[in-house]
């Protein structure tokens, strides 16, 4: 059978991600120290492992409702109105999904139509290209640079918007290159996005994790509210990526077409992972502020190793990776990860997956122990000297 005949063009022609390419090489590898995954390695808090636990032998194994539980999204309303601001009614404008990922391919998918234009700015998490090719709409990417703090201008978005442009993704704090947005950059953003009459779904997923002042939103920008999706959820947060669970705020009248969508097809989130969530949100202040000290106490040790070893690095304010330039070593993103993995066993991901601008950079994420991270540096020092 010609299966090529068979399938979607349009997913055919999207090309698989250069991430999952790089990690194909490496489970074919033994004895490989990674500071590729772009995932917290702590362990669900105990305390909110104990409450799914505890929904499921209280039998509470059914459907939830499409929206997510009542309690849930009043959980939602009240946790992000206390951290940022952001008022959202649980009532209509709440909706929990699986993962920020299912948010941020229903968000896309009730935005655009085809032909129409989606800024986005790179480097940046895989997904939003793709997500957007496959609604027949044409991705228009946004290359930052390290000298502006991989923040994207509002000059950088004024001329890339045309009368075709509708929405505009924006990802701070930044996978993979950590930058944060202060309340100045998404200022002069916003007065560019309401002067175009853009809409926005702006992926928050690391928000907690801000290591410098606290993290802004764009809908809280006056005039923002009325055009912005806001995408977070419980992966980063509180360590939670395979309880599949994250969540979208927004005008009611596009969160009720998402809802539309995910109930076609999803029906409802998890309904263990939402009794879980519901625990973390009430009582997992500490549980966060701890990880994120623990996290902030790796950023520095790794960015100040990066720098001595003579790699220059950008002092990531978000997230946990940094996103060294590798460029003094004449080699491409793809030869130096590759000659790492091979020659030190070392798996880090080449800046180039996160878009074509990522070239000259590589992506190490701190998400590992003190002690995992210190033999992972020292032999990428061996290896840099031995270049
Ligand atoms: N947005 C960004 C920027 C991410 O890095 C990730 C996961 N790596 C996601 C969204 C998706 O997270 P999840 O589906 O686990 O909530």
């Amino acid at each position: 059978m010609e299966y090529k005949n068979y399938l979607n063009e349009t997913i055919m022609n999207v090309k698989p991600s250069g991430i999952r390419r790089f990690f194909d090489i490496v489970s074919e590898m033994d004895d490989v120290i990674s500071l590729s995954i772009g995932e917290p390695d702590f362990k669900t808090p105990w305390h909110v492992r104990k409450a799914g636990i505890d929904s499921l032998e209280n039998g509470k194994t059914w459907y939830s409702p499409n929206r997510g539980f009542k309690n849930l999204c009043q959980e939602i309303s009240a946790f992000v109105d206390r951290k940022y601001s952001l008022t959202y009614d649980p009532e209509s404008e709440v909706l929990v999904s699986v993962g920020g990922s299912e948010a941020l391919d229903i968000a896309i998918r009730c935005i655009v139509n085809p032909g129409d234009e989606v800024l986005m700015h790179q480097p940046s998490f895989v997904c939003y290209e793709p997500l957007t090719m496959m609604c027949g709409a044409t991705p228009v990417v946004i290359d930052t640079k390290e000298e502006n703090s991989f923040r994207l201008t509002a000059q950088e978005l004024e001329s890339a918007i045309t009368p075709k442009s509708k929405l505009l993704i924006l990802s701070y704090p930044n996978n993979p290159t950590g930058a944060i947005l202060r309340k100045e950059d998404l200022e002069a953003l916003a007065e560019v996005v309401i002067r175009h009459d853009l809409i926005v779904i702006s992926d928050e997923i690391y928000s907690e994790l801000t290591y410098s002042g606290k993290h802004v939103s764009i809908a809280t920008i006056p005039g923002m509210r009325e055009r912005t999706v806001v995408i977070n959820g419980f992966s980063k947060a509180f360590a939670m990526t395979g309880w599949r669970l994250g969540y979208a705020m927004g005008p009611k009248e596009i969160i009720a077409m998402m809802t539309k969508l995910h109930q076609y097809c999803i029906m409802s989130a998890p309904t263990v992972a939402q009794y879980a969530a519901i625990e973390a949100l009430k009582n997992g202040d500490k549980d966060i502020e701890k990880m994120r000290n623990e996290y902030d106490m790796r950023r520095r040790l790794v960015v100040g190793t990066f720098n001595a070893m003579g790699l220059e690095c950008f002092e990531p304010n978000g997230a946990f990776y940094c996103f060294p330039c590798i460029k003094s070593t004449g080699l491409t993103s793809e030869e130096f990860c590759t000659k790492l993995l091979s020659s030190k066993k070392v798996a880090i991901v080449p800046g180039n997956a996160f878009g074509d601008c990522g070239e000259g950079f590589v992506r190490v994420s701190y998400s590992y122990s003190l002690k995992h991270l210190k033999v992972a540096l020292s032999r990428i020092k061996e290896f840099l000297e031995e270049l």
